[in-house]
């Protein structure tokens, strides 16, 4: 039973009216009896596709690691062998894979076999270009794209509270993915048409960036100058550099508990997926012809950090980094 806000008609002596009425039911959902496409289980896919069988959704599954299947088909989901099978049994489809090229690969493969009338959700972190180049072949196929790229981590995406961004053509596009996203995340946000979603994540991922990168040159001056990094940290926080990186995540160790900088930089999120989303605002700023000189600095810190041995560490271990760099 869940609660939900109907709109009702009444007529009455002053004419038809049209009311909120709050009233209990078992809710109705233009998802009821659609099968839901999941290709992606990764970090982030597979807390994804779990909410969605653990909210009751029939779901069919692949990814190239057969394990990855495997773990969710034992929680009642189906299993595919390729993004063909999973497109011609699904009527919603949802990807969340690693990059451009793969994506791409995935999408050629659904083109091959999807139903006319299917809803594609594409969730990875992408060009907003290769977006519009799959939305415009959806519809050659008679099929409706999204992208819906998320913000927060593999925590969030085990619990079903990420937060996606969303690039939908229409109104009415959107109301139907977020009717499905909502199953997996708190917060859903129409940005545009389709490509504002990655548009928006890869902005967000390169001013975090340089963030990040500023937050460690600061903690690392402060300490070089005999400053208490806590203390330090506590006056950043509260001043005008004050910015995630400082006061949620902050880079230097011992500052902050359940942070990765205070766990040898291990889980959160990695170095090589940030410099990939860096590489991707770069494209985006070559095309755009914009200006972004501390954005594209920062993807070649990102890649030098990545060619050191660093790219299966938190993001945050740029901190760590520039120490050594001192050395
Ligand atoms: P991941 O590498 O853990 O998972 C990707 C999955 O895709 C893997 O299971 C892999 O086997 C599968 N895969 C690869 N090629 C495939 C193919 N051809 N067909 C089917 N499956 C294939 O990556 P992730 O961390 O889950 O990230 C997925 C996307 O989400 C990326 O675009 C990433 O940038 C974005 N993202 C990640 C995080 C994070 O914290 N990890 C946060 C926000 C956004």
């Amino acid at each position: 039973m869940s609660a939900f806000l109907k709109p009702c008609q009444f007529l009455t002596k002053q004419g038809l009216f049209r009311h909120q009425v709050k009233f209990f039911s078992v809710s109705s959902s233009r998802l009821d009896g659609e099968t839901v496409g999941f290709i992606g289980l990764g970090n982030m896919g597979r807390g994804m596709a779990d909410n969605l069988i653990t909210k009751g959704h029939s779901v069919v599954l692949y990814d190239v690691v057969p394990e990855a299947v495997d773990a969710l088909t034992a929680k009642g989901a189906r299993g595919a062998t390729s993004p063909a099978e999973v497109a011609a049994e699904s009527d919603l489809i949802v990807t969340m894979l690693p990059n451009n090229a793969i994506v791409s690969n995935v999408y050629e493969g659904i083109f091959g076999s999807v139903k006319s009338g299917s809803f594609l959700i594409d969730s990875s972190t992408v060009d907003p270009a290769l977006s519009k180049d799959l939305a415009v072949k959806a519809a050659s196929a008679g099929c409706q794209f999204v992208d819906a790229p998320v913000s927060g981590g593999i925590n969030a995406a085990s619990a079903g509270t990420l937060t996606f961004m969303v690039g939908a053509n229409t109104d009415e596009d959107f109301a139907k993915a977020e009717e499905l996203l909502s199953k997996m995340g708190a917060k859903i946000t129409h940005c545009g048409g389709v490509g504002t979603g990655g548009a928006v994540k890869i902005c967000n991922n390169m001013l975090l960036a340089v963030s990040m990168i500023g937050t460690s040159e600061a903690m690392n001056l402060g300490i070089k100058l005999g400053l208490d990094p806590k203390l330090l940290a506590g006056i950043l926080g509260s001043a005008t550099g004050r910015c995630w990186s400082v006061d949620t995540y902050n880079p230097c160790p011992g500052v902050m508990e359940n942070v990765p900088s205070s766990n040898d930089y291990k889980g959160g999120f990695g170095t090589a997926l940030m410099t990939k989303d860096l590489g991707l605002a770069q494209d985006a700023a070559t095309r755009a012809q914009a200006a972004t000189p501390l954005g594209s600095l920062s993807h070649q810190i990102y890649r030098v950090m990545c060619n050191a041995g660093y790219a299966e560490k938190d993001f945050s271990s740029a901190f760590k980094f520039l120490r050594e760099q001192d050395k």
